[in-house]
């Protein structure tokens, strides 16, 4: 095992899969992801696109809304290689998927085609690292309050005032009525353990605590302090806030919509980078976007609108690599379900393991698309179900009235121009790598469609003075 902080291994030098010892272990291993020898462990869980429930139509999706991130660290100065810097970028970024489709038709693609067709959006932070503090701080606290500084700063986009934290707010409420506080289950500063809802409760401007009168903040909610390291990397709770970061930045999309112009969402997809599940401290924020989505769902349909549509696609990891293993098992065009079971057996999990029932809000699927790459994707279930509860409800098709629909759309959005990537994909994970640009706005495109009802005021709303370098 490397020291904490080590990069490549210590014994990298010896050729690991020409030793010996290696050598032999792999004669007793199996690995369980491989290409299974038949392909009847995979034929009754695949099934023809066209014979799944259809709800919505392809022809009414007219823009794409993909968020991003890239996180990384960096060292703060030569005399201190030790101490590093967490840098971190969302991007949103909107394509107009109307003329995205007329692109795909023609042979040569004019950049400055596909350029007029989208648009992108990026907020970053900079979180400390270890033995970084602010003055009388440790750093620990340093982390909560300049995370909790990045919430309440962060605008979603650049036409609005809506922040981070105001989507962490509504998250914990319902449609149109967004939590005023909510609820901590620990205490950071002294442990306290809440008896109830009302022990720990933290506002938008934060809270103390009744034990230890120790300040708490918003971003405490996301428990990233808890994985805060004291001395070595801090990656680990960079990612997270990078993911929770992504998926607020979302619900703001979301939210504002339905606020505003509920018709934007019966012509938005909405992607999401990497599966529909939370990991690690975040994990408990799983039920509430279950909860919160569903709600949404049902408030749509209230309204005839099929939405929303929520993809989470995985550009890397254990599903994505067997999905290319067992790619031509697949026939193309066809969806393939991930029973338990099958999930349990390429995992190495036990056979009585209930696989993400505490992470997911979506469930799993493997697309196979007409041009025959295999997508690994996360769909929202039926409001009112938990997708990987056990029950055979949630291993069925009709659970995800959207999966076919999701499915057309990413089948209309790949060209030859981006061979083996879903173009917005490609395009907002070009946004979240490059360096900060102009802030522009996602809202001010869509606001220049004449759809109905999506107006904004945006003389009212100044650029945050993180843009202004322009
Ligand atoms: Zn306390």
């Amino acid at each position: 095992m490397p020291y904490t902080g080590e990069k490549a291994s210590r014994l990298g030098h010896v050729g690991t899969v020409r030793n010996e010892a290696v050598k032999a272990a792999l004669q007793r291993w199996t690995i369980t992801s491989a290409r299974p020898s038949s392909r009847d462990a995979i034929d009754g869980l695949c099934s023809p696109l066209e014979d799944l429930p259809l709800a919505g139509n392809l022809a009414d999706i007219d823009f794409s809304i993909t968020v991003d991130g890239s996180d990384t660290e960096v060292e703060t100065t030569r005399e201190h290689p030790t101490v590093k810097v967490g840098y971190l970028r969302v991007a949103g970024s909107m394509i107009r998927l109307d003329v995205f489709r007329s692109l795909a038709r023609v042979r040569y693609i004019d950049p400055r085609d596909v350029r007029r067709s989208y648009t992108d959006y990026a907020f970053d932070v900079a979180l400390p690292g270890s033995q970084l503090a602010r003055p009388g701080m440790s750093g620990v606290d340093t982390w909560r309050a300049e995370l909790d500084a990045f919430l309440q700063n962060s605008r979603f986009d650049s036409s609005t005032t809506m922040t981070l934290a105001d989507g962490l707010l509504a998250l914990h409420g319902t449609r149109g009525t967004p939590a005023t506080r909510i609820a901590l289950r620990v205490c950071p500063n002294c442990g306290l353990k809440a008896k109830d809802e009302a022990t720990l409760p933290v506002a938008a401007t934060g809270g103390n605590c009744p034990s230890c009168n120790g300040q708490l903040y918003l971003a405490d909610v996301l428990r990233t302090h808890e994985e805060y390291n004291i001395e070595g990397s801090n990656f680990t709770p960079m990612g997270r806030v990078m993911t929770a970061a992504e998926r607020l930045m979302s619900l703001c999309y979301l939210n504002f919509f339905a606020d505003t112009a509920p018709e934007v969402l019966r012509h938005t997809i909405f992607l999401t980078d990497g599966p529909l599940a939370l990991f690690g401290p975040l994990a408990p924020l799983k039920r509430r976007f279950q909860e919160h989505l569903g709600d949404l769902t049902r408030w749509c349909a209230q309204r005839g609108l099929v939405a929303p549509l929520i993809v989470g696609i995985e550009k890397s990891g254990a599903f994505v690599e067997h999905a290319e293993q067992i790619r031509d098992l697949i026939p193309t065009g066809h969806v393939m379900r991930l029973t338990n079971d099958y999930i349990n057996r390429i995992s190495g999990r036990p056979a009585n393991n209930h696989y993400g029932v505490d992470e997911f809000y979506g469930r799993r699927f493997i697309y196979r698309t007409r041009t025959g790459d295999p997508l690994v994707i996360t769909v929202l279930p039926t409001p009112g179900l938990s997708p990987y509860d056990g029950v055979a409800e949630v291993e069925g098709w009709d659970a995800y009235p959207t999966l076919r629909l999701i499915c057309e759309v990413l089948d209309s959005l790949r060209t030859r121009m981006y061979q083996h990537a879903v173009v917005p994909v490609a395009l907002a994970h070009s946004a979240a790598a490059l360096p900060l640009g102009v802030g522009r706005s996602v809202l001010t495109m869509m606001a220049q469609q004449n759809i109905p009802g999506l107006k904004l005021d945006i003389q009212a709303v100044q650029p945050p003075a993180y843009f202004s370098k322009g």
